[in-house]
């Protein structure tokens, strides 16, 4: 744990857009260059000694309601209000931060990045700072977008799998018959994979049923089927968690601890998706995954279209649960070129975070 105060002196916000290899698109939009914010929190000891901890805040309109500009304005006029401000734990960057902005995307990049700071002038990894004793590896799914194309998802997938992913989060929702084309086209492509489809709230019940029911009586193995109906349709959700072989994992209908509440009612999932942006940083996060899997809820852990600075900060939060039951952290291979190193040594879908302080992730020179 940080010994002693630590004190904000600086908030910086710069627009974070990064062009990704291909289209990334899902039943609710289409993304070709990030929409993110990168702001860097200055902190400094009573030895007065300075570090910057980095943190993003991804948009991804309209999955997120903010888009870029909301996001420099806010943590901008937010972060100019900070300097002077006094820490004398991670309990007070929640208490001082939600005084400032309500929980959302803008939050959660400002709040992992003076924790990201904390834990650099701590000299621990922000996990162990978060509570976490160790950090095994984790190993992340890839995700394959939407396309026209069967044979195209399936030329992706065969990519992916070169490189050692043997897991796929198949983006369906849009047309349910064409994405059992693409499943079974992916499937043929790569034997043995195992499929997590998400529908991104595409979905009647109906239809989702029958996408399940088809991708099941053509052997694949699902692992989970997120989000398959619209965020408010708890009805819907509840009847396609009833009647699934596999857990419903919900996403969009997941933004914070009222709509556990309202899920676990409605019995209208067997998991949660943890995202920073949505549930407004990592200490949220943190505390929501803990409270979600107390009340019997199996944890995804996901991301926007985010950067290895964004990715980074849940994998630490994953780490300081212990593990989640699937792990999404794959955006910064779709990324054309992640303008951050460090943080993490990746091989294939496996993960190690470094044993450094803080993220230990910097901005590429040169
Ligand atoms: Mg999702």
């Amino acid at each position: 744990m940080p010994s002693g105060v630590v004190t904000i002196v600086g908030v910086r916000v710069t627009p974070l857009s990064v062009p990704l290899r291909e289209p990334f698109v899902i039943a609710s939009g289409r993304v070709d260059t990030t929409r993110a914010a990168l702001v860097e929190a200055t902190v400094e000891d009573a030895g007065a000694r300075r570090v910057t901890g980095l943190g993003e805040s991804a948009a991804l309109p309209p999955v997120t309601r903010e888009d870029q500009p909301d996001l420099l304005a806010a943590i901008a006029a937010a972060g100019g209000a900070l300097g002077g401000t006094a820490l004398a734990g991670v309990e007070d960057v929640d208490r001082v931060l939600a005084a400032r902005l309500p929980p959302g995307v803008a939050r959660a990049g400002l709040e992992a990045a003076i924790l990201d700071g904390m834990a650099r002038l701590a000299g621990v990894p922000l996990y162990r700072m978060l509570g976490g004793p160790a950090a095994p590896p984790l190993i992340t799914d890839i995700t394959l977008s939407i396309s026209e194309d069967p044979q195209r998802m399936a030329a992706a997938a065969v990519g992916h799998a070169q490189a050692g992913f043997t897991c796929f989060k198949v983006k369906v929702g849009r047309d349910w018959r064409a994405d059992c084309a693409s499943l079974r086209a992916v499937a043929a492509a790569v034997p043995g994979a195992r499929f997590r489809l998400d529908a991104n709230a595409g979905f009647t019940a109906a239809e989702a049923l029958s996408l399940l029911d088809t991708a099941l009586a053509d052997g694949l193995t699902v692992e989970c089927f997120e989000q398959p109906c619209a965020a408010g349709d708890l009805r819907g959700m509840a009847e396609v968690a009833a009647r699934a072989p596999v857990p419903v994992v919900a996403d969009e209908s997941f933004r914070g601890a009222a709509d556990l509440d309202r899920l676990l009612s409605a019995r209208a999932a067997a998991g949660v998706n943890l995202k920073l942006t949505k549930l407004g940083g990592p200490l949220a996060a943190l505390a929501l995954g803990r409270r979600a899997r107390a009340e019997g809820l199996r944890l995804m852990a996901g991301a926007m279209v985010e950067t290895k600075v964004g990715l980074l900060a849940m994998a630490h939060v994953v780490t300081a649960l212990g593990g989640v039951d699937w792990v999404d952290l794959d955006t910064a291979f779709l990324l054309a070129d992640d303008p951050f190193t460090g943080g993490w040594e990746a091989e294939g879908p496996r993960i190690r975070l470094l044993d450094q302080p803080g993220l230990a992730v910097t901005r590429k020179t040169g």
